[in-house]
Order: C-alpha cells, then sequence, then structure tokens
C-alpha cells in the first residue's frame, strides 16, 4: 500500500490519508453551472480530482471508490441565459451538460460514479432546509429560509476567518428581511417566469449551497473522505456547506482539498482582456486533449497555473517522443518513485520527472504504465465506434487466419498496427495510440476494404 498524503485545507497542513471505509472510498467535487461551454480554468479542478481519483482507484480498486460530481442546473445565470436567448432552461442545461462531458473527456477525465443534476434532488434539499429550522439554525423571513449564522459556533474555520472580520471587510447582501447580515439563503421565492418548486414556504428555489449538503449526504452519507474545488469556492460556498451539513448533525467531509486558479500567459483570464478561450476553442484549434491535460499536470494543483501556448508547444514534443516509444511497449509495474510523488499530495510535475528519466533509461513499459495511471498516454481512448470496427476487423483476421489466409491476416494486423491497434488472438486487441478523426476515418476505410462491404453496409456494422 501507498502511502498517500494529502493537503487538507481545514488543517491547513499535509496529513496522511485513511479512509473512513477503504472498501468505500467517497468523494465530492463541485461541479459546474451548466449554461456555457467550459472554460479553460474549469478544467483545472476537473483534471486534479480526475487524477485524485485514478490514483484511489490504483490504491482501492476501482469499484471501492465512489466519487459525485453535480450539476448546478439551477442558477440565476441560467434563467438569465433563457431570457436572452428564448430557449427553455432545459434545452440550455442539457446541451451544456453534453458539451461538458465531451469536453472533459477529450482531456482524459473518467466519468465520476455519479453525476447528479440539482433539479432531481429538490424533495431532498427541501427536507434538509427544513431540518435546519426545526433545529434553530435556520429561519422563514419573506418566503425565503435563511441560515442562521450565529448558530454555529464553528463558521468560518475552514477559510480561518471569524464571522466578525468578515462583516468588516465582506460584500454581503444586507436585505432587511435578514436577523444578521451573514444569513445566507437556503431557499428562496421565485416568481412566475422563474423555475420553481413547492415548498413549505411558498413556491421558489433552492440556494447554491444547499444543493451540495442535500446531495452530498443522499449520495455518500453523513460523513465521507474528501471534498474538492476551486479554491474561490473555500468562501462562502464550502463554509456554507459545512454549516449546513454540520448543523443536521452530518460529520460532512474529513478531507478538504482545493485546486488554485489558472491565469493565462500571465494574466487573469477575462473576456474584456481578449484572454478568454473554451476547453473547445483549444481542441478545435487541433490541440490534442492529451496535450492540454499534460500543461496541467506539470503545475502542482496547489500553486496558481499560467496556461500558455508556449506551454502546449513543449508538451506536444514530450509526448510525441514518449508516444513513440511506447507504442510497443507492454505495460509493466508502474515506477514506484513516480506513484510515491503522485501519492504526495498529487505532485504531478514529480511524476513526470520521473517520466522523463523512465523515457532517458528506456524503460518503456514503466513509461506506459505510469502514464496510464495519469491518464496520459492512455491509449484507451477510442470511441466505442471505433471498438466496434477494431473488433470487426479482428474477427476477419481471426477468420482468415482459422483458413490459412496468412495473406490477409497479416495484412490486417500490420494496417491495425500503423494505426496503432495490437492485434492479440485469437481475438484481443489493445489500443497503443491516442485517437482522432484521422484515424477513424482510416479505421473505417480499413473495414470497408477488407470486409467488402458497401458503404451502406457500414452504417449497420456501426
Ligand atoms: P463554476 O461553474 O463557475 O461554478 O466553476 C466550476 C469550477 O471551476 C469550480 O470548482 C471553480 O473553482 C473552478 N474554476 C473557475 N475558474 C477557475 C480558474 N480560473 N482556475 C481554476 N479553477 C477555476
Ligand atoms: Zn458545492
Amino acid at each position: 500500500m501507498t502511502d498517500i498524503q494529502l493537503y487538507n485545507t481545514a488543517k491547513r497542513a499535509k496529513e496522511p490519508f485513511v479512509p473512513i471505509d477503504p472498501t468505500n472510498v467517497r468523494m465530492y467535487v463541485c461541479g459546474p453551472t451548466v449554461y456555457d461551454r467550459a472554460h479553460i480554468g474549469n478544467a483545472r479542478p476537473v483534471i486534479v480530482f480526475d487524477t485524485l481519483f485514478r490514483l484511489l482507484r490504483h490504491e482501492y480498486g476501482a469499484e471501492n471508490v465512489t466519487y459525485v460530481r453535480n450539476f448546478t442546473d439551477i442558477d440565476d445565470k441560467i434563467n438569465a441565459r433563457s431570457t436572452e436567448t428564448g430557449r427553455p432552461i432545459r434545452d440550455i442545461t442539457d446541451e451544456t451538460t453534453r458539451w461538458y462531458l465531451e469536453d472533459m473527456a477529450a482531456i482524459g477525465a473518467l466519468e465520476p460514479s455519479s453525476m447528479p443534476r440539482a433539479t432531481e434532488w429538490i424533495d431532498q434539499m427541501v427536507a434538509m432546509s427544513a431540518g435546519l429550522i426545526e433545529k434553530g439554525h435556520a429561519y422563514v423571513a419573506e418566503g425565503h429560509v435563511l441560515f442562521r449564522v450565529r448558530s454555529y459556533k464553528d463558521y468560518g474555520a475552514l477559510s480561518g476567518r471569524s464571522v466578525d472580520d468578515m462583516i468588516a471587510g465582506a460584500r454581503v447582501e444586507v436585505a432587511p428581511f435578514k436577523e444578521d447580515p451573514m444569513d445566507f439563503v437556503i431557499w428562496k421565492p421565485s416568481d412566475a417566469e422563474t423555475p420553481g418548486w413547492d415548498s413549505p414556504w411558498g413556491r421558489g428555489r433552492p440556494g447554491w449551497h444547499i444543493e451540495c449538503s442535500a446531495m452530498a449526504f443522499e449520495l455518500l452519507g453523513a460523513e465521507f473522505d474528501i471534498h474538492g474545488g476551486g479554491n474561490d469556492l473555500t468562501f462562502p460556498h464550502h463554509e456554507n456547506e459545512i454549516a449546513q451539513s454540520r448543523c443536521m448533525g452530518h460529520g460532512f467531509a474529513n478531507v478538504w482539498m482545493h485546486n488554485e486558479m489558472l491565469q493565462v500567459e500571465g494574466k487573469k483570464m477575462s473576456k474584456s482582456l481578449g484572454n478568454f478561450f473554451t476547453v473547445r476553442n483549444l481542441l478545435d484549434q487541433g490541440v490534442p486533449g492529451e496535450v492540454i491535460r499534460f500543461v496541467f499536470l506539470s503545475t502542482h494543483y496547489r500553486k496558481p497555473m499560467d496556461w500558455t501556448a508556449e506551454k502546449a508547444r513543449e508538451a506536444s514534443k514530450t509526448l510525441e517522443k514518449w508516444r513513440e516509444q511506447v507504442f510497443r511497449a507492454e505495460p509493466s509495474q508502474i515506477d514506484s518513485s513516480a506513484l510515491d510523488a503522485l501519492a504526495d499530495d498529487l505532485n504531478t510535475p514529480q511524476v513526470l520527472t520521473e517520466m522523463h528519466r523512465l523515457s532517458d533509461a528506456g524503460e518503456t513499459g514503466a513509461l506506459l504504465s505510469t502514464g496510464m495511471l495519469l491518464g496520459i498516454l492512455d491509449l484507451e481512448r477510442t470511441s466505442s465506434l471505433d471498438k466496434r470496427a477494431i473488433g470487426h476487423l479482428s474477427l476477419i483476421a481471426n477468420e482468415a487466419r482459422r483458413e490459412r489466409n496468412f495473406e490477409v491476416s497479416d495484412r490486417i494486423r500490420d494496417d491495425l498496427l500503423r494505426l496503432g491497434v495490437r492485434l492479440s488472438p485469437p481475438s484481443g486487441w489493445s489500443v497503443f495510440e491516442v485517437w482522432g478523426k484521422e484515424k477513424s476515418d482510416l479505421l473505417r476505410q480499413l473495414l470497408l476494404e477488407e470486409a467488402a462491404l458497401a458503404p451502406e453496409e457500414l452504417a449497420e456494422v456501426d
């Protein structure tokens, strides 16, 4: 077992990671608000916590790790987008959710075990809000449910501020119906044009924070191991999540992890500076998802990260070299120094340094398996459509071999090898290269030729 150490924001220290239950390691990460394409900064928590997810799966077994990442599909920005465009909210959130999953898959992120949409958990949010009122931690005022911050003595512990400091320096919303300016909204009323659900306090919608408290409880239980997100969420979002959950008597998360922010060419990304772009923009410009991932991994997650075109060029060169090296390699043991570095609070820059060493030493098997642990050189990123085409070709090659028609079976084997696919008779195959549209097209052409299919028949094979 590797000794995993994680930096816990709540303790301001790195500490050994000890799961509550090693057969059910549980992690919650705050997901996107779905009204637009994910920008390049949004990709940072996704890659960071995907890397942690991979490490935990490696250590505890894939079936023993549960990773929940929500979709915030109730939000005033979504409502505004709907008003602007005249499109129904559900259309916008469905489309954005689909985009998000496509874009995150392209940068090598595994799908979390569960991806709850806020709109599907309203009853549970209402129940938790009612519970907080009953316990005296929340109150109703003018159709709102508000959390009584002064009723929770540890408020501010995560971000390390006292309530009085926060009031002094904060931009808190002072509403006349609040008992205290720090009190935050758990539930708010909706007018006829705004999405709303029936509740004991009238038709309304949940505040953002209650969403994560309720969904984490339903899907991970009262106490779980890790809670993550960008460090812009520490206050107020995570502070408020903790207040709500603790006041319900839940232990909530043991380890709090936060990634630092991303900048672009040394400047804060903003639409007005013209340095704002999305993951999809990069992919469309031909920057492979794997290169994007590599650039992210080359900065430690607790350090500010700078996206630069130069870094992408460098990453691309390194990956090209490594891919060449691992093309014919069989995965072997993951390098132990690299694994130790990853387990040391996700020291991914050090893992990449170890990979350079493996590359220089010609240890291609270890290079491949270490890369696969990081989600790079991960050569199984073929689409299911491609996989079926490969499977079909593998059958044809098998059949030819059985009939001792080695000319055909060898030709298919070699053609596929050129595409980075290795057949391992009788019916296995593995993919040893990163795929893109170009290779998919070549594969389909190969299938057309070898199967002697007419193009319209190919659709049936798909
Ligand atoms: P949002 O959809 O705005 O709630 O953000 C989704 C996630 O992206 C949150 O975990 C944010 O902390 C994170 N995030 C937003 N901007 C950046 C940035 N520039 N760098 C790193 N993470 C970010
Ligand atoms: Zn959250």
